[in-house]
């Protein structure tokens, strides 16, 4: 029998339990990581919701930033939300810095005050998905090589690009294992 795969999620803040436990429910072995060392154990990684600046603090922190660099460069990387923010290319409102990993501009807390947390009723492969939007940011350009594999009022939300994979919603708030299950058949 095959191993289950070891996948890791970034446990520095935010919504990194809730991530867990919906990687194992894909069927995965998910393992926190906070440590360069930690990180060398896993297959993938995934980057949770949370505040994208204050992640930012933290990984200059753990002194993770070349680690996960090094990491993405290898191995797929699944950001959600704040997780997002920190894989694309460029960040609007306000510029910040990023991993830089996936090819895509996004710009933050773009929904606007009245909206800033909702759930929506998109499409994933033809069979409908709940999203949960927590003061999300949108993605506001997607890179030649990108996957648009579900969107929102026509804005791409859930993006393949290379080996990574990047959500502007919460998956691991609802019961639903698709998108987790779409990222584990990258790993
Ligand atoms: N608004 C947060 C940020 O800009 C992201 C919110 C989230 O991850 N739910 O970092």
């Amino acid at each position: 029998m095959v191993g289950k795969k070891r996948v890791g999620v970034l446990a520095l803040q935010g919504d990194f339990a809730k991530h867990a436990e919906s990687l194992e429910r894909a069927g995965a072995e998910a393992v926190e990581v906070r440590t360069r060392e930690a990180l060398e154990g896993v297959d993938a990684l995934v980057v949770p919701g949370g505040e994208s600046t204050t992640m930012l603090k933290l990984i200059g922190y753990e002194d993770l930033w070349e680690p996960l660099r090094a990491f993405g460069q290898k191995k797929p990387i699944f950001g959600t939300c704040a997780g997002a923010i920190l894989l694309a290319k460029h960040v609007l409102n306000p510029t910040q810095v990023s991993l830089d990993l996936v090819d895509l501009d996004v710009e933050r807390n773009a929904y606007g005050r009245q909206l800033d947390s909702h759930i929506a009723q998109l499409e994933l492969e033809g069979s409908p998905l709940e999203a949960v939007f927590i003061r999300a940011p949108i993605i506001r350009r997607v890179g030649a090589g990108a996957q648009v594999l579900a969107t929102h009022n026509g804005d791409p939300v859930l993006v393949t690009e290379g080996k990574h994979m990047v959500a502007t919603f919460h998956p691991e708030l609802t019961c639903d294992p698709r998108v987790h299950e779409i990222f584990l058949r990258r790993v």
